[in-house]
């Protein structure tokens, strides 16, 4: 560099902190996940330097010719890890995906129709706090208050109803599997387009271990950085519907291919330059994702929220719809006398990493509620197996239910922190 490089300390002394509290406690975020160290390495590399409006082989800028093979490679990777025929993998994030989705499909003012926050869903399908619920007019499905579980008839009904351009699948906080089939039957049966966000699940559903999307969904967005196990960023793919099966229309009228319409909403629609850095680090993470021992960890995830979820069963807690298909379940604290909020601090205190979540039909605020959503993503890459998931709910129950005797929870967290220390993660 032309000055001389003196280390920002307050920075890199803070991120050394920050590496020492995701390696000392245990990680149960359902979104969140530790990538490797090559992923990163590209993620921290000489392309964040590189602008590269447009696709590869299509730049607005020159020099463009060693990304366009970086960004050639994850998309080819990408669509052969989900077996789908057209990616897009410049969204900065999930966000951003379902942003860029909603511009080329819809009309400001459009109906959409999408999982209720509250019951799981995402902001970003239709929250009135969010772009999705100011632009366009929302509605929404939920799931049954005695079983948990969405009533796919119900969501007809509702689809029926409310005669939406758009419905969303896909959730935050839903621990069972979708019946795609029936969301196109739904959307086919009021002329809508079917858009499904696999953010969560979607390294499981890469490797066939729940129902795939694809066939049935015209569009599927997901974030690169839960299951998945890559840097943060978002995906959007076509698998089946890859001609655009609406005769959809730009404002001047010519019809154009879903594809390019898609592409022109992610640049320049709704972002500048793609981060060829996360790009990248995408690249790596896909190429991990094709490999044998991907499949083996998606297998394990899927084991380890099972012993999760009966571990909580035993000790009495009440799932959200009994039990998990994938890699995460949302516990209702009611039947335990305690709210999402004091679960979340009591935990942290013996570096037990959840979030407070809304329940379905929650009574309580946001910032409080009557929840907590755990995955098993994280703690699986560690390495952990079924009977330390016994030993982690052991742990949990112990914390909550002793939740003001703070001796107690310390002598917790220093049996957890001498544990990681057998799960080294990072060289
Ligand atoms: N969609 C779903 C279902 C999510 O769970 C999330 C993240 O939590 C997102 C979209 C948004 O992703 P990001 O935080 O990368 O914008």
């Amino acid at each position: 560099h032309a000055t001389t490089l003196t280390l920002d300390t307050a920075v890199f002394d803070l991120i050394q902190k920050e590496k020492e509290r995701q390696t000392h406690g245990l990680e149960l975020i359902a979104s969140e996940n530790y990538v490797s160290e090559q992923v990163m390495r590209a993620q921290g590399s000489i392309l964040t330097n590189k602008y590269a409006e447009g696709l590869p082989g299509k730049r607005y800028y020159g020099g463009c010719e060693v990304v366009d093979q970086i960004e050639q490679l994850a998309i080819d990777r990408a669509k052969q890890l989900f077996g789908v025929e057209w990616v897009n993998v410049q969204p900065h994030s999930g966000a951003q995906a379902n942003a860029a989705v909603m511009l080329a499909v819809l009309q400001p003012g459009d109906k959409i129709l999408g999982f209720d926050l509250s019951h799981g869903g995402h902001l970003t399908h239709g929250s009135p706090v969010n772009f999705s619920g100011k632009l366009y007019r929302p509605s929404f499905y939920g799931v049954e208050p005695e079983t948990g579980l969405i009533d796919w008839q119900k969501v007809k009904e509702t689809a029926r109803r409310e005669q939406p351009k758009l419905i969303i699948c896909g959730a935050s906080a839903y621990s069972r599997d979708w019946d795609y089939q029936a969301l196109r039957e739904a959307a086919d049966e009021v002329g809508a387009l079917l858009l499904a966000d696999i953010s969560h699940p979607s390294g499981l559903i890469a490797k066939g271990l729940l129902n795939s999307p694809f066939e049935h969904c015209h569009i599927v967005t997901t974030t690169t950085h839960k299951t998945l196990r890559g840097p943060r960023g978002g995906l959007i793919m076509l698998g089946k519907d890859f001609e655009n099966p609406f005769g959809l229309k730009t404002p001047k009228g010519e019809i154009r291919m879903m594809s390019s319409l898609l592409d022109g909403a992610v640049f320049p629609g709704t972002q500048g330059g793609p981060l060829e850095h996360v790009i990248g680090a995408k690249a790596v993470a896909f190429g991990e994702a094709l490999s044998d021992a991907y499949t083996e960890y998606t297998h394990q995830v899927i084991r380890n929220a099972q012993a999760l979820a009966n571990g909580f069963l035993e000790r009495g807690y009440q799932i959200i719809s009994g039990g998990t298909d994938n890699h995460l379940m949302l516990i209702d604290l009611r039947s335990k006398g305690l709210t999402g909020k004091l679960a979340e601090n009591t935990l942290i205190k013996a570096d037990i990493t959840i979030n407070k979540n809304m329940v379905p039909f929650d009574d309580k605020s946001p910032f409080v509620t009557s929840g907590m959503r755990i995955g098993s993503a994280a703690v699986t890459t560690r390495g952990l197996k079924e009977t330390d998931m016994a030993r982690i709910v052991g742990f949990i129950d112990e914390v909550l239910t002793h939740n003001a005797d703070d001796a107690r929870i310390l002598r917790v967290r220093g049996e957890i922190n001498e544990w990681m220390q057998q799960y080294p993660l990072f060289s």
